[in-house]
């Protein structure tokens, strides 16, 4: 879907285009977010209800043979590696750390008949030149590489999580609209960034951060025209999560992801009425989960850093948190990345690898699209998350994860390393 931006109208003319657009894009959104809410309590139960009966019978699900909507995206640019989603021998079910609940084994019932390109080759795995990101998973990915993946894990979703889609759709009408006519200047970049700030935090952020939008922020197929992306976070319930994978869990995340993309609506919502160009860039919803990437974003704020669960850490809430991106004209004075220690724990720290079920991490930093970094095995992880609906196991064993122990841990790796030094 086009994004639009709107921009302050000089003239009648301007006024009524912009409306106009404004309208058009917002009544499709409606139209298409009703067309899924009928879904949710028809089309999909009944879906469901004919995988589940597969499944008891023992069958395979041929995942290119589900009803649904048709795969489109080619990879030309990109040599075939085919995906290996065979799960790793040896794994039983059990409870990882922490966790309240066991979690199940990795052992799927669907099947590709030709697998699709691995993720890990769509992700830049290998490669040495720094090239932008393409999207391959959740959010409007049927019609990509490993979309029938993707569909079977919206299916099988109960119509809880389906409400909760619906509602996160039906809100993400608002992230874009018009920009008040009077432009409210405010003193300096720094005044302006206090205000973002004061406003995010009043509107439910638990964190936010302020950097310039790069390139390299933005899918290959998005360039949202922008100077500055402010990021927010909102933190997941720890009780519902030590549930995870379960149902509960995922609702936990689902309303987190509702929580902080209304977060984000409401703030690009309060700068355009200061008279300034802004956007809000969400999750789940199409078109627009497809913008930026938020964790990268996040880390340039200084937020937190990535660890080797392929998480944002943060200090106060570990990876525990959900976010969400407004990108904007108003001049703002920036945030610099922090080191809050992450990489000297991981680099001896082996928790989330060995808790993770399907054995998705890695023990090193790949080489991802020219920049070395921590790294999910992504054709082991996709189809363990699509089973489970939304597996979070890594990051709640973590140690940063646990309530009230990250500034503690960041504390003593930053005193630590400069005892060594
Ligand atoms: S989310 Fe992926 S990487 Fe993390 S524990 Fe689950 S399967 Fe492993
Ligand atoms: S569990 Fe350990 S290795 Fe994994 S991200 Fe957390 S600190 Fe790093």
């Amino acid at each position: 879907m086009a994004i639009h931006k709107f921009v302050a109208p000089t003239g009648m003319g301007d006024v009524f285009s912009d409306r106009c657009r404004l309208l058009i894009h917002q009544l499709k959104l409606r139209a298409f977010t009703i067309a899924v809410a009928l879904a949710t309590h028809t089309l999909f139960p009944l879906l469901r209800w004919m995988q589940q009966r597969r499944i008891r019978r023992g069958d395979v699900i041929w995942l290119e043979e589900m009803t649904g909507p048709p795969q489109s995206q080619i990879f030309d640019h990109l040599a075939y590696v085919p995906a290996d989603i065979t799960p790793n021998p040896g794994l039983v079910r059990r409870r990882a750390r922490f966790m309240k609940v066991e979690y199940p084994a990795a052992a799927y019932p669907f099947a590709y008949r030709r697998p699709p390109i691995s993720g890990n080759t769509i992700n830049g795995l290998g490669e040495v030149h720094p090239r932008r990101p393409d999207h391959v998973f959740f959010g409007d990915s049927y019609k990509r590489a490993w979309g029938k993946l993707d569909w079977y894990f919206q299916v099988m979703e109960p119509t809880a999580i389906h409400r909760q889609i619906v509602r996160m759709f039906w809100q993400d009408a608002a992230r874009i609209g018009t920009v008040a006519p009077t432009v409210t200047t405010l003193a300096n970049p720094d005044k302006a960034a206090d205000r973002v700030k004061e406003m995010a935090k009043r509107f439910g952020a638990a964190l936010v951060g302020i950097t310039r939008l790069q390139p390299e922020f933005c899918y290959h197929d998005s360039q949202p025209d922008f100077a500055y992306a402010i990021s927010v976070a909102v933190p997941m319930d720890r009780e519902d999560m030590l549930h995870t994978p379960s149902e509960r869990s995922n609702r936990q995340i689902m309303s987190t992801y509702l929580e902080v993309n209304r977060v984000a609506i409401r703030l690009a919502h309060a700068i355009r009425a200061l008279g300034h160009p802004a956007q809000a860039s969400t999750n789940l919803a199409p078109g627009s989960s497809t913008e930026v990437l938020h964790v990268p974003i996040a880390i340039e704020a200084g937020l937190g850093q990535l660890g080797k669960h392929g998480s944002m850490i943060t200090p106060d809430f570990g990876s525990n948190v959900r976010l969400a991106t407004v990108l904007t004209d108003l001049h703002l004075s920036i945030d610099h990345p922090r080191d809050i220690g992450v990489d000297d724990l991981c680099a001896h720290c082996r928790i989330c690898e060995t808790n993770c079920p399907p054995h998705a991490l890695f023990s090193e930093k790949q080489l991802v699209r020219g920049e070395r970094r921590w790294y999910v095995n992504f054709d082991k992880c996709a189809p363990y998350f699509a089973e489970t609906r939304g597996c979070g196991i890594c990051i709640e064993v973590c140690p940063w994860s646990t309530p009230g122990k990250g500034r503690e841990l960041m504390r003593t790796l930053l005193e630590r390393r400069g005892a060594t030094s």
